[in-house]
C-alpha cells in the first residue's frame, strides 16, 4: 500500500487511502477515523451540519439569490449531496443556487466515491452527476455545476486552512477583508482533531473568520476545547450542544463581528507588515451587484461571460459588430481544447492547468454534440520535449495524461505516426466555436445587439456605448469588454498591451485512410479528426500582419508544420494541393505573458500615481487599493486557447461581480489582473 502521507508531485493531491468495514463503510488509514457515523451517515449530516445551522429554515429567510456553505473535508460528499437534496426540495426559486464550497487534502479516487455514495440509493440522482464530473487529483480549485446550475459546488483540492485563505480578496494584513466572498455558514468535518490536528490550525480558523460576516452561522461534530479555543479567538461565539447518537456533545454557534474587522494600520505595523505584502494593486472593486449589464464581443470570451451573468439572473446585452456571432478568433470549425502542461511551476502552467479541467466538464456538452471527446495527443517537437513528456506524465494524474509509446501510439490515433512518444489526453477533443458561442447566447436574459461599438463613456453610474456615429447604443451599471486585439481600442483600456497574431487554417479532404483518424493530433500544429469529409488543420503565426485574406503559401506552411511534427500523418495528405485547398484565417490576441486578462479594467493614469513608490523601490509599503473603472471589465487575451481559457475568466469575472466565492486563487487571480502590466512595467523602471 502507497504510503498515505508521502509527499504528492507538485500539481497533485495524494487520493485518500482507505479500507472498507464489514457493513461496507468507509474508514481513513491514515487517520484511523471514521466518515461518517456508523449509526447513519445521512442522520448524523442532518443533525449536525443542516439543523445546527438553521437549514433548511434560513434559506426561507435568506434575501440573497445564492447561499453559501463552507465546509472542510469534502470526504465522500455525503454532506454536500444531503444538503443539496435539501436545497433542491426546499427552494421554489429556479434562479436561487446553493453554493458549496468545501476543501479536500485527500480526495477519494472516483471509485472509492462511487462505492461509498451506493451506500445512500435516496441520493443517486445527484451522485450521478456528481461522480460524472469528479475531478481528477489535481491540487487547486474546480468548480462543479449540478441540477441545472441550481448547484454550484467548488472542491478545493489541498490543506483547507491554506485553501480557504487562497480566496480571500487580498493577503494584505490592512485590507483582510476587503473584497472577501462570504460563507454564510460552515460545516467543520476534518477527522477528529486529536486524530488530525494538522487541519485545525489557526490559519484555517483565520480564513473562516476572514469569509464570514455577521450571522454566519458553524457546526461540528466535535466539542474538542482546540476548535472550541480557535473558533473563540477569531470572534465566533459558541456553544455546546448534544451531539449526534453515541456522542455526548458538539459544537455550535454563529460570528457577531469578525475580530480582525477593527484592524487599523498601527495594529498591524511593524509586526505584520513585511516586504511579501505587495500592494493591493489586484483587490477588486466593491459595489452593488447589477441588475444588467454590456457584454461587448461576441466570441467565446463574451459568449461565456454574457451566459456566466445570465445565469446569475443579471439581464445581460450582448453586442457584437457583426450580424452572426463568432465571426472572428472564434469562427473556425474546429475548436481544440488544447493542453499545454510544464513540468515547471509557473503562473502560466497553474492557470493552463485549471482551465483545462474547467474547459473539458464547461464544453461537456459541444464536446458530446457538434465536437467530438476523441482526446488529444500530443507529439514531441525536439528530444527536450521527450525528456519533459516523461516528467509530465509523473507529475499529473492519467485521468488527465497518460505517456504512450511505440505501437500504442497508433492505437490511439487510429493511424499509422513516425512518432515513438506521445502525451495522450483522453478527456479533450475538439469542438465546433461558432455552435458553442451560438448555444451559449440562447437564454432568456441575453438579448442581442449588432453594433460596432467605438466609445464607452460612464454617464450616471452606467456605462453608455456608443457606435461609430457616436450614437448611444446601450448602457448599464457593469460591462465587459471582451472584443479580443480590440480591447485596448478604448480610452479606459489604450495602455494594454495586446497583440494582433494572424493565423490561417486549412481544411483538408478527408481521404479513405485519413478518415481513420480518431484523434486530434498537435505538434507545431494540430490536425483534427475528419468532420464532414473535412480535417482542420492549424495554424499558422505572424505577427503584425493585419490581412485576412487566405493564402496558398500559409496551406503550405500549415502542411509542412504536419510533416515536421509527424512525416507519417502528413504522408496522407501528399495528394493535396495547396492552391485548391479551403481555409480560413482570422485574428489572435495574445500579451506578453501569454496569460489571459480577465478581471476589473484599471485606471491607468491613478494606477501611476498611487504606485509611483514602486519605481524606486519594487517592495514600497503602499496600502492604497486598486484604482479601478467603476464596473467596468476584461475578458481577452486568449491566444490560440480561447476555447480552453475564455470560460474560467469568465466565471472568474461574473464571481467578482456578483462577489462570489472566487474560481481561482489569490495568485492565479493576480496572475490574470488587467492592471499587472502596469504595476510590473513601474517595478522595472518601464513606467
Ligand atoms: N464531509 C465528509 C463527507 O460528507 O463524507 C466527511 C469528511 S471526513 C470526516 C474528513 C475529511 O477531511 C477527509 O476526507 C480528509 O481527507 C479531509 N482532510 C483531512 N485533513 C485535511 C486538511 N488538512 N485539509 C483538507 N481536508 C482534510
Amino acid at each position: 500500500m502507497s504510503d498515505p502521507f508521502s509527499e504528492p508531485p507538485p500539481d497533485s493531491v495524494q487520493q485518500a487511502a482507505i479500507h472498507w468495514d464489514e457493513q461496507g463503510q468507509p474508514l481513513s488509514d491514515a487517520f484511523d477515523d471514521v466518515y461518517f457515523s456508523k449509526a447513519s451517515g445521512i442522520e448524523e449530516t442532518r443533525y449536525v451540519f443542516l439543523q445546527h445551522n438553521g437549514l433548511p429554515q434560513r434559506w426561507r429567510e435568506f434575501p440573497q439569490t445564492q447561499f453559501t456553505i463552507g465546509e472542510t473535508g469534502f470526504g465522500t460528499g455525503l454532506n454536500f449531496l444531503t444538503v443539496a437534496a435539501s436545497w433542491l426540495q426546499q427552494v421554489d426559486d429556479p434562479n436561487a443556487r446553493l453554493h458549496f464550497v468545501s476543501a479536500e487534502k485527500y480526495p477519494l479516487s472516483k471509485n472509492d466515491l462511487e462505492k461509498a455514495l451506493a451506500l445512500w440509493p435516496e441520493l443517486s440522482p445527484l451522485a450521478a452527476e456528481l461522480t460524472e464530473q469528479y475531478p481528477p487529483p489535481v491540487a487547486g480549485i474546480h468548480r462543479l455545476y449540478l441540477a441545472d446550475q441550481r448547484i454550484v459546488l467548488t472542491l478545493l483540492y489541498g490543506d483547507a486552512g491554506e485553501m480557504f485563505t487562497s480566496l480571500k480578496g487580498t493577503d494584505h494584513p490592512l485590507f483582510r477583508r476587503a473584497g472577501n466572498p462570504r460563507i454564510d455558514a460552515w460545516f467543520l468535518d476534518g477527522f477528529a482533531p486529536a486524530k488530525n490536528p494538522a487541519m485545525w490550525s489557526d490559519e484555517l480558523f483565520q480564513a473562516i473568520a476572514d469569509l464570514s460576516g455577521p450571522g454566519t452561522t458553524f457546526s461540528t461534530f466535535t466539542a474538542a476545547g482546540i476548535v472550541r479555543r480557535g473558533l473563540q479567538a477569531v470572534g465566533f461565539e459558541v456553544q455546546k450542544v448534544q451531539g449526534f447518537g453515541h456522542k455526548r456533545d458538539m459544537l455550535c454557534g454563529q460570528m457577531d463581528e469578525p475580530i480582525s474587522e477593527s484592524a487599523t494600520e498601527k495594529d498591524w505595523l511593524p509586526a505584520t507588515y513585511n516586504a511579501k505584502h505587495q500592494p493591493p494593486w489586484y483587490l477588486a472593486p466593491q459595489f452593488k451587484r447589477p441588475k444588467s449589464a454590456l457584454v461587448l464581443g461576441g466570441g467565446i470570451a463574451g459568449c461565456a461571460t454574457a451566459r456566466a451573468l445570465a445565469e446569475r439572473g443579471i439581464a445581460v446585452t450582448l453586442i457584437e459588430r457583426h450580424d452572426e456571432l463568432a465571426q472572428e478568433g472564434s469562427g473556425n470549425p474546429q475548436g481544440i481544447i488544447y493542453p499545454k502542461l510544464s513540468n515547471k511551476h509557473s503562473p502560466l502552467a497553474q492557470f493552463g492547468l485549471m482551465a483545462l479541467l474547467h474547459a473539458s466538464r464547461y464544453h461537456q456538452q459541444f464536446l458530446n454534440n457538434g465536437g467530438s471527446r476523441c482526446g488529444v495527443l500530443v507529439l514531441p517537437e525536439t528530444d527536450r520535449d521527450r525528456q519533459t513528456f516523461q516528467e509530465i506524465a509523473t507529475q499529473f494524474p492519467p485521468q488527465l495524461v497518460q505517456l504512450v509509446k511505440g505501437t500504442a501510439l497508433s492505437d490511439v490515433a487510429g493511424i499509422d505516426l513516425s512518432a515513438e512518444t506521445g502525451l495522450f489526453f483522453p478527456q479533450l477533443g475538439w469542438i465546433n466555436p461558432p455552435e458553442a458561442c451560438e448555444s451559449l447566447a440562447q437564454h432568456p436574459l441575453i438579448e442581442r445587439r449588432t453594433a460596432h461599438i467605438e466609445r464607452l463613456i460612464y454617464v450616471d453610474e452606467c456605462w453608455r456605448a456608443l457606435d461609430e456615429a457616436d450614437n448611444p447604443v446601450a448602457e448599464a451599471p457593469v460591462t465587459i469588454i471582451a472584443t479580443a486585439y480590440h480591447s485596448n481600442r478604448f480610452e479606459q483600456t489604450s495602455h494594454l498591451p495586446l497583440k494582433q497574431i494572424r493565423g490561417q487554417i486549412s481544411c483538408l479532404p478527408a481521404t479513405a485512410d485519413s478518415r481513420n483518424l480518431k484523434t486530434v493530433i498537435c505538434g507545431e500544429g494540430y490536425l483534427a479528426p475528419a468532420n464532414n469529409g473535412t480535417h482542420t488543420l492549424g495554424a499558422t503565426y505572424n505577427i503584425g500582419e493585419t490581412s485576412s485574406d487566405v493564402r496558398t503559401e500559409d496551406h503550405q506552411t500549415n502542411l509542412q508544420q504536419l510533416a515536421r511534427t509527424d512525416a507519417t500523418a502528413a504522408a496522407l495528405f501528399t495528394s493535396v494541393n495547396p492552391e485548391q485547398l479551403d481555409g480560413r484565417a482570422a485574428f489572435r490576441c495574445t500579451t506578453p505573458d501569454y496569460l489571459p486578462i480577465a478581471g476589473p479594467a484599471p485606471k491607468f493614469e491613478e494606477f501611476l500615481e498611487s504606485y509611483s513608490l514602486l519605481r524606486k523601490n519594487a517592495r514600497s509599503h503602499i496600502p492604497v487599493a486598486s484604482p479601478a473603472w467603476p464596473g467596468l471589465y476584461l475578458n481577452c487575451g486568449h491566444g490560440s486557447r480561447g476555447m480552453s481559457y475564455a470560460p474560467l475568466c469568465a466565471e472568474l469575472i461574473a464571481s467578482e461581480i456578483c462577489r462570489e466565492v472566487p474560481p481561482l486563487s489569490l495568485p492565479l487571480r493576480q496572475a490574470v489582473h488587467p492592471g499587472r502590466f502596469i504595476i510590473r512595467d513601474m517595478k522595472r523602471g518601464r513606467l
